[in-house]
């Protein structure tokens, strides 16, 4: 097994080979992700469009971008503040009232669109908190923190995920605890002026049981909102908990195991590691794809840190049992551990997302059939059909997952209906 490179280590594409043909927007955004954008002078967009939230979700955060496509309009968090940045060959300039991405290598341009800041991000709740910090949009789904501070953070020898800077934000652009009534006006501002129909629950390592820190909150949600909502926390031994969260009504759980080579696992997730165990994740997604069904569960990782050939081994793992994979390009944020490390090879990001969209359609994985979700910090298994060949078998994937999208409606709007 090869050894994980030091923290340090730099690997050289700033003479990257430019691209022939313009890229679809799949491929531009796994080149943003990888290389980062440089913004010129001449655009206003930090003025104009979503704040900049440097540690959302502990994984960064940069520019929501949208790049225009045939198949689907493709959300980006485009990094543009790590060091990295600098070298990138991508520019976004403002031209004529639009915003266009040059790729220097090749000169061509891409049209983009920003979205603007929503009018409820300047507005406070009844308890006089902003409700951004509250609450944030990631492309369209409205990302809420909640619990106490990640205890990996607060270990006695700190524990926290290599990669992440979810610790250092708590309390600073977000509010630590944060009460029921204000996570449902926020969510009521966001659902009634920026139309989201997702809302992620997520949270640090909070202790044995700390899942039952969202039930207050996912409950009031499916009752006084009226939206699907998503728990992304750490796996529980206890799975009966899962039960409880099922019957308050939960749309979906991620778990977040990042890396599937163990020694990868070990190094760069000491707390999850150290205190739960790779085995615990693969049981509590088990479980919950089996009661939930297929497509309704995710399996998070990161690509670019550990073998392509573990990630890909990982996506198979993922889609195999019923779940579908939500891959982050992994970032090296500023202030993390890992802030040195090189940020991925797109050409090795293209083969991961290859193999996911290909692993999908193996599986006839269901696929982007809820309304309106967007992510922007990872590409969705739907991005991903961009990098797919047009055989018959992507053709009919791709009509079945279409087809799919319209039966589920009345499904989706029911389970958006307040309780
Ligand atoms: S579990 Fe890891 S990624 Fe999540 S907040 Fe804690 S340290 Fe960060």
């Amino acid at each position: 097994m090869p050894a994980p490179p030091s923290e340090g280590h730099d690997r050289d594409f700033a003479s990257p080979t430019p691209p022939d043909r313009p890229m679809n927007p799949a491929e531009l955004k796994i080149e943003l992700l990888c290389r980062g954008l440089r913004v010129d002078g001449s655009c206003r967009i930090f003025e104009d469009s979503l704040p900049l939230s440097p540690t959302i979700a502990g994984l960064g955060s940069g520019l929501e971008l949208i790049l225009p496509g045939s198949k689907r309009d493709v959300w980006v968090n485009a990094p543009v503040i790590e060091n990295f940045v600098e070298k990138s060959p991508l520019l976004l300039l403002s031209d004529q009232g639009e915003y266009k991405i040059t790729d220097e290598r090749s000169g061509l341009r891409y049209r983009v669109k920003a979205p603007s800041k929503p009018a409820w991000y300047d507005r406070y709740t009844p308890t006089g908190v902003p409700m951004s910090h509250i609450a944030t949009l990631q492309g369209t789904c409205l990302t809420v923190n909640v619990g106490e501070r990640c205890k990996f953070w607060t270990a006695e020898h700190p524990l926290n995920c290599r990669f992440c800077t979810g610790g250092l934000s708590t309390g600073v652009e977000e509010e630590q605890e944060k009460s029921v009534e204000d996570v449902i006006e926020t969510a009521l501002a966001a659902k009634q002026e920026s139309g989201i129909t997702f809302v992620q629950l997520n949270g640090g390592y909070q202790g044995a049981r700390g899942l039952r820190k969202v039930f207050p909150y996912l409950k009031a949600l499916k009752q006084k909102v009226g939206c699907l909502v998503g728990v992304q926390f750490n796996p529980e031994r206890d799975e009966s908990l899962y039960d409880e969260a099922l019957t308050l009504g939960v749309d979906s759980f991620s778990f977040c195991f990042e890396f599937y080579n163990p020694e990868y696992f070990r190094r760069y997730l000491p707390g999850k590691a150290e205190v739960l165990g790779r085995d615990v994740f693969f049981s509590a997604l088990e479980y919950c794809s089996r009661k939930m069904g297929k497509g309704r569960v995710a399996g998070e990782i990161i690509a670019g840190v550990e073998p392509v050939e573990d990630t890909m081994r990982a996506i198979e793992y993922i889609v195999r049992v019923g779940a579908y994979p939500l891959v982050c390009i992994f970032r090296p944020l500023t202030g993390s551990v890992m802030q040195r490390y090189p940020s991925p090879d797109p050409s090795d990001m293209v083969r991961v997302f290859r193999h996911v969209y290909d692993t999908c359609r193996m599986h006839n994985l269901p696929v982007g059939t809820a309304p309106n979700i967007n992510v922007s910090l990872s590409l969705q298994p739907e991005d991903t059909f961009y990098l797919a060949p047009e055989g018959i078998a992507d053709r009919t994937y791709q009509s079945f997952i279409d087809a799919l999208k319209h039966l589920m409606r009345p499904y989706f709007s029911s389970r958006m209906r307040t309780q």
